[in-house]
């Protein structure tokens, strides 16, 4: 019997996310599992509040278009078959939890710096998916690298 039946890897691209390839890989294949991916891109003017008197949309194309090779990588690098892989705009950790229900996904895996103090206060992204989500959440600790 499967113990998960679909795992989606939420992953930020960043060179610390190649720390969970390896663990990711071993347990999709131990439940004999579908695997989905998905990047959220939280566009540029979510950062002003949404009022920016300039136009970003070509800042904005060329973000994503960079944000889907990195993706296209990332899924060569797992070696294990990619359901479907999603690269999105919007709100992360609503977007994450939006995919997950949509498509059916009994496990959501994150990365976690496992951080302390104020950090951990405040809440990390990874915090912000486990709670209002309607499955497991694993959060694999990855040490934090330069990039
Ligand atoms: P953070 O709290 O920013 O260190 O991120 C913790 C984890 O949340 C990352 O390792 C990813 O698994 C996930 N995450 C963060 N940002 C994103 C993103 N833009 N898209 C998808 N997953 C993300």
């Amino acid at each position: 019997m499967s113990v998960y039946k679909h795992i989606l890897l939420a992953t930020d691209l960043s060179a610390e996310a190649d720390q969970l390839i390896d663990k990711v890989k071993h347990l999709a294949e131990f439940s004999k599992a579908e695997l989905s991916l998905i990047h959220v891109i939280e566009p540029l003017s979510f950062a002003y509040g949404g009022d920016v008197p300039m136009d970003l949309t070509a800042i904005q194309a060329q973000l994503d278009e960079h944000a889907q090779s990195k993706m296209n990588r990332f899924s060569g690098l797992l070696n294990y078959p990619v359901k479907q892989s999603h690269v999105v705009s919007g709100h992360t950790e609503t977007e994450i939890h939006k995919v997950a229900d949509e498509q059916g996904c009994d496990l959501i895996i994150v990365g976690s710096h496992g951080r302390h103090g104020l950090a951990l206060l405040l809440g990390s992204t990874a915090n912000g998916i486990l709670h209002g989500a309607k499955c497991d959440v694993l959060a694999v600790r990855v040490t934090e690298k330069e990039e």
